[in-house]
Parts: structure tokens; C-alpha cells; sequence
């Protein structure tokens, strides 16, 4: 299917062809550009491609036909027009802050995004004079008072972790575009579960290395936005700068993206069983997962995303020795605090994640030393089950 098709195809039908370019030699597979450069027919050509942006490749920096099929098909994806992909998920964020932030403009975050991105937003972003607030995800208030005339943008990151909770983009969009500012939504979930451009955001961003690949291979970002403006900042960014993605791994996660439905819808039903099975364990408090009908979150999920998501966390009495013991006591699932991969992970957040927080910060976020974050593969969920049953088991008896 050639990239400017209509993309009125369904999204599993989307994501195994959009945006591929077939070469002359008929290939079935996308081919990988592994090139850095681009040669031209002649001195005329190579000026109007470098000086009046003519249509066609230069430099793999900012143009790579593998990566431009990677970006073509995440676009088509979100129902986005636009997609740049980079090097990594932080990459993105930075790319979009540092292109669309001025010194002397202002930031809402949510406080619980992943603890790298407040650093980028508190630290980095501080030098340059501009200023963070950070506020609570789910409370619209809080977002409310925080912002000023200076505000340019509302960073949230939905759902978010590891307690889950789920953010309101329609309501946060409505507030951003208020007050002449911009959402950036960081989804956790996938398009696959959630369409935050039709939600009413302005910037999508991914960490590709969790979901997109899926299976735990290679690192990689991306951002899709309607917006010809983000598009343009951002991507000259990306041609000055420089956070590229390599060809090999945009091929890695196109590979990834053939199969995003399929994956997530697995996920979310593992980590629906899990969610139950935790739930009904005499050692385990709460449980957080949206796909449980108390979770505070579960009604906004419910109205804004497909599925619940692969991640969930639980509460142990007895703090961080009772948590350690059970992840301790794990033979088969991963102590890493990666997610989003086929094989079912366990982190200890406290002192893994948001280790580097302070106790208040810690508190603040609703992280206690009892919590324990599993993302639930797609392993079978008796087995995942029996794995945790082995630390839990003693905990309870
Ligand atoms: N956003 C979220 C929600 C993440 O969990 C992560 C990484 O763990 C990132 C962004 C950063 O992505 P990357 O590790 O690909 O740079």
C-alpha cells in the first residue's frame, strides 16, 4: 500500500501495510536502508534537495526510507498526519519540549510521569528558564490553578505508572487549548488502546521501545501530531540535532507493529486474569489495575481507551522485605524494570523506578514500599500465577 493512500483500512489491516514502498526489486518484506547517505543524479539535484527541500532522500540524520515507512505506518496508525520517529522515547520528549519551548515559558506535568522525563522537564529545561509545575494526573483543578500566561504546554503521561491511573484527555485538551497552550500525551498503551489525537491532543508521544516493538528488542520514540507547526519545529530539530532512529531498528519495530492488536489484546486479557487472581490472594492488599471495576480510574478507561493496558500493580503487608521476598522467590518472571515485552516483568518501584525520589515525593505519588509492579506478558497467566504464588504463598501462611 503506497504512504499516501487513504487510510480508511482497519487498524490491523494498517499496521502490517501502511506506508510501504516497494522497491523495483519487488521485495515482500520492507527492505532495510542501511545507509547513511543518498547519491544524487547530478549537482542540480543534490541543491534542490538540500537547499529547497526537495521531495527525496539526503541523509539518514533526517531521511531514511525504512524509518519514513516506520513513521508512515505509526501516522497512519494514530490517524495522525504527521510522525518523526528518534532514537529513543526520551528522545521524543525532548525533541518536541526543546522545539516548542522558549525561555520564559511554563510546563504543567503530571507528577507521576517516568522519572526521567521529570528530570529532562525539572533540571534540564530549568537552564534554559523555563519553568515546571507539577500536579496530580487525575485532578483537573490541580491542572487548572497551575497554569499561568506563560503556559505552553500540559505534559501527561496516561495510563501511568505504576498505579495505573488514567488521565482525562479530552477535559486536559480543553483546558491546554483555553489557555493557548498545547497537550502532549506520552501513551503508555498504544494506539492500538487509545487515540489521543482524537481525544483532542496536539503532540502523541511513544517510548517504541516498550509496546511497539514489543518484544523487548531495541530502543526507540517517536511523535505523531496533526499540527504543521509541531511537525516543522520538531523536525528540524530532529535535522540539526540529530536523535535519530537507525534504519535496523525501524525495521525491528515495523516487525513490532504487524502485530500491536493481536499483542495488546493479549495483554490486556493476561493482565485481566492476573489482576483477578492477585485480587483474591489472602497475602495481597490492593490491587491497581483499571480493568477492576474499583479502580478510580476504571469508568474514564472504559470510555477512552480499548483495553485496559498490561500493566498492574499490588500492596504487601510487611513493606520493602515482604516485596523483595516475593520478587526474590520468582524463577521464571524478569526482575527488570522494562515493560511492554512478551515476557512478564517485576519491579519493585520504590527503590527501582522512583528509587531516586525523596520519601515525600514518593509518598506523594502514592508509592509505598509494599507496592510491587508486574507487566504481564504473554506467557501463560497459570504460570505467570505460580510464579508470584511462590513468595505470596509464604507471606500468607
Ligand atoms: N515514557 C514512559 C512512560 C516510559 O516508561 C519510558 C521508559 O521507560 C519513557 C517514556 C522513555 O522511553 P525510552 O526508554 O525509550 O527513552
Amino acid at each position: 500500500m503506497p504512504p499516501d493512500a487513504p487510510h480508511d483500512l482497519d487498524f490491523e489491516t494498517l499496521a502490517i501495510r501502511a506506508g510501504q514502498r516497494r522497491t523495483p526489486e519487488g521485495e515482500h518484506n520492507d527492505p532495510i536502508f542501511a545507509t547513511s547517505s543518498f547519491v544524487f543524479k547530478n549537482a542540480a539535484e543534490a541543491a534542490a534537495r538540500f537547499v529547497d527541500n526537495a521531495p527525496g532522500n539526503v541523509y539518514s540524520r533526517f531521511t531514511n526510507p525504512t524509518v519514513r515507512v516506520f513513521e508512515d505506518r505509526l501516522a497512519a496508525l494514530e490517524g495522525g498526519r504527521f510522525a518523526i520517529a528518534t532514537a529513543s522515547g526520551m528522545a521524543a520528549i525532548q525533541m518536541v519540549s526543546q522545539s516548542l519551548l522558549r525561555a520564559g515559558d511554563h510546563v504543567v506535568v503530571s507528577a507521576n510521569v517516568f522519572g526521567s522525563t521529570v528530570t529532562l522537564f525539572e533540571k534540564l529545561l530549568a537552564r534554559f528558564d523555563i519553568e515546571t509545575s507539577l500536579v496530580p494526573l487525575t485532578d483537573l483543578s490541580a491542572w487548572r490553578a497551575a497554569m499561568r500566561a506563560n503556559t505552553r504546554l500540559l505534559f501527561a503521561e496516561t495510563p501511568s505508572n505504576p498505579l495505573c491511573e488514567v488521565a482525562d484527555l479530552a477535559a486536559l485538551a480543553e483546558l491546554a487549548h483555553d489557555g493557548g497552550a498545547r497537550l502532549v500525551v506520552d501513551n503508555v498503551c498504544t494506539p492500538a488502546l487509545q487515540r489521543s489525537l482524537r481525544l483532542g491532543a496536539d503532540v502523541v508521544i511513544y517510548s517504541a521501545t516498550k509496546y511497539l516493538d514489543g518484544q523487548g528488542r531495541c530502543v526507540g520514540g517517536a511523535l505523531v501530531t496533526d499540527d504543521e507547526e509541531v511537525y516543522d519545529e520538531c523536525f528540524s530539530f530532529l535535522r540539526t540535532t540529530g536523535p535519530s532512529l537507525s534504519p535496523f531498528n525501524a525495521w525491528v519495530l515495523l516487525k513490532g507493529l504487524e502485530t500491536l492488536s493481536l499483542r495488546m489484546r493479549a495483554h490486556c486479557d493476561n493482565a485481566m486474569r492476573v489482576a483477578a487472581w492477585l485480587r483474591a490472594h489472602d497475602a495481597v492488599g490492593r490491587v491497581h489495575y483499571p480493568g477492576l471495576r474499583d479502580h478510580p480510574g476504571h469508568d474514564l478507561a472504559t470510555r477512552q481507551q480499548a483495553g485496559y493496558g498490561g500493566v498492574l500493580s499490588f500492596e504487601v503487608d510487611g513493606g520493602r522485605e515482604a516485596a523483595w521476598s516475593i520478587i526474590d522467590r520468582t524463577e521464571m518472571v524478569s526482575i527488570t524494570a522494562n515493560f511492554g515485552d512478551a515476557k512478564t516483568t517485576i519491579t519493585h518501584p520504590a527503590t527501582t523506578t522512583h528509587g531516586r525520589l525523596s520519601d515525600a515525593q514518593r509518598r506523594a505519588a502514592g508509592i509505598g514500599e509494599g507496592l510491587i509492579r508486574v507487566a504481564v506478558g504473554l506467557e501463560s497467566t497459570r504460570d505467570v500465577e505460580r510464579d508470584l504464588a511462590r513468595g505470596l504463598d509464604r507471606l500468607a501462611g
